[in-house]
């Protein structure tokens, strides 16, 4: 599972860092699965998406 969208940047969030270490993607993203988030009645779920390295360390259980 990825972070909470509690615990991501606006980055991280928009899927432009890598949700678990925050460098930045240019290719070779990979999907990480579902950050779960909500604000009030406001669902905040966002596809994220992790550097290569991230994602081999931490496979998606998706
Ligand atoms: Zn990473």
């Amino acid at each position: 599972m990825p972070p909470p969208v509690s615990a991501l940047t606006r980055e991280q969030y928009a899927g432009r860092a890598c949700c678990w270490c925050g460098t930045r993607l240019w290719r070779g993203a990979v999907s990480a699965g579902i950050a779960r988030g909500r604000q009030g009645a406001h669902v905040l779920d966002a596809e994220v998406w992790a550097c290569p390295a991230c994602a081999e360390a931490r496979p998606c259980p998706v």
